[in-house]
């Protein structure tokens, strides 16, 4: 049988495929904080949270109540000066989520006064919302039929399609949204969507997927599923050196400000050249990694000339000052 002969075999049965997952999260499925809500905004916060942070990390250290303990809604955060959010967002990483939350927030209460849309295409429009987190905002807060395809999800369906093209390939992202679109129960796309994402947490996981106690193992037609999904070639990482300097006075440190994109707002260590510490001997080294980049950060205690984006903040401050994890790690330790 040829492979779209294949493919159409399995979207044929795909509403045994709907039943046999539906039945199998009924009975054992996860339950998370922002499952056990429809609220838009709550959805959407967990959402941008986990995109790039474990769900077992968000639990643990209670990062989704905490959030929204102190951004309870829209009207809060729209408010929140730029140190708050940055500060509420800490060890989470990649802060422009946090930034686009904010003016998400900000647009809702604009351009749509304060109600959420419910269609994922004009979800899709508001600041910092892909087409994955509008239709997880559209299917979990309001059961709108809207598919879903994240790092789990493209997983399973490469494995149930046998796939062996990259799936982060244009052709392969196409391809793995039609998929979805296809299989997608329409009568209850809400727990349709948790529930394959649930399989990729679960059974169909990345190293060893546990196809014989897998619930949907009858329509899957991967051969060999620890060799799916196909990504194409990685970039290489870079190795980087930083010289930073700790110069400490009066109980206050020299701290500069982050100007560039990435950490707009954050403090850190002031930062020399090569040349300008090569007389002194680091006290410390720490390492640290940052999308492609694998930074090895030299800590030199030393009285230097502040330059003119630098200044000493006292101790008792830096609790209160946004600092990304592994710079606060480097200050604790040195103090
Ligand atoms: S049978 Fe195996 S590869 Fe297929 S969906 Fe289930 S766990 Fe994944």
């Amino acid at each position: 049988m040829d492979k779209k002969a294949i493919t159409k075999g399995l979207l044929s049965t795909r509403s045994a495929f709907r039943k046999s997952l539906i039945k199998w999260f009924e009975q054992g499925g996860k339950i998370y904080p922002w499952r056990a809500t429809d609220n838009p905004w709550k959805i959407l916060v967990s959402e941008i949270m986990l995109q790039q942070t474990t769900v077992s990390s968000v639990i643990a250290n209670r990062r989704f109540e905490r959030f929204l303990e102190e951004f309870p809604d829209l009207e809060t955060i729209s408010k929140a000066p730029e140190d708050q959010l940055l500060r509420a967002w800490e060890g989470l990483g990649y802060y422009n989520r946090v930034r686009n939350l904010q003016r998400a927030a900000v647009a809702v209460l604009s351009d749509h006064h304060g109600a959420f849309p419910k269609d994922a295409t004009i979800l899709e429009s508001l600041p910092g919302i892909g087409k994955y987190t509008a239709g997880a905002v559209s299917s979990f807060a309001f059961n709108e039929p809207a598919p879903i395809v994240d790092a789990n999800i493209a997983r399973v369906l490469a494995r149930l399609f046998n796939y062996h093209s990259p799936i982060d390939s244009t052709a392969g992202i196409r391809q793995l949204w039609e998929w979805a679109e296809s299989l997608l129960d329409r009568k209850h796309p809400r727990i349709f969507n948790s529930a394959i994402m649930e399989l990729g947490q679960t059974y169909c996981s990345p190293k060893k997927p546990d196809c014989q106690s897998c619930p949907v193992r009858k329509f899957c037609l991967s051969t060999s599923p620890e060799s799916l999904p196909l990504k194409k070639p990685r970039r290489k990482v870079v190795r980087v050196d930083e010289h930073a300097i700790f110069f400490e006075k009066d109980k206050s440190i020299l701290l500069a400000q982050e100007s560039g994109d990435r950490r707009k707002g954050f403090w850190r260590l002031p930062l020399r050249n090569e040349e300008e510490v090569a007389h002194l001997e680091p006290e410390s080294k720490f390492t640290y990694s940052i999308t492609h980049h694998r930074v090895t950060l030299y800590l030199y205690r030393s009285e230097v000339t502040p330059a003119s984006a630098e200044t000493f903040v006292p101790v008792y401050k830096l609790d209160s000052l946004p600092i990304a994890s592994p710079i606060r790690r480097a200050i604790e330790a040195s103090l």
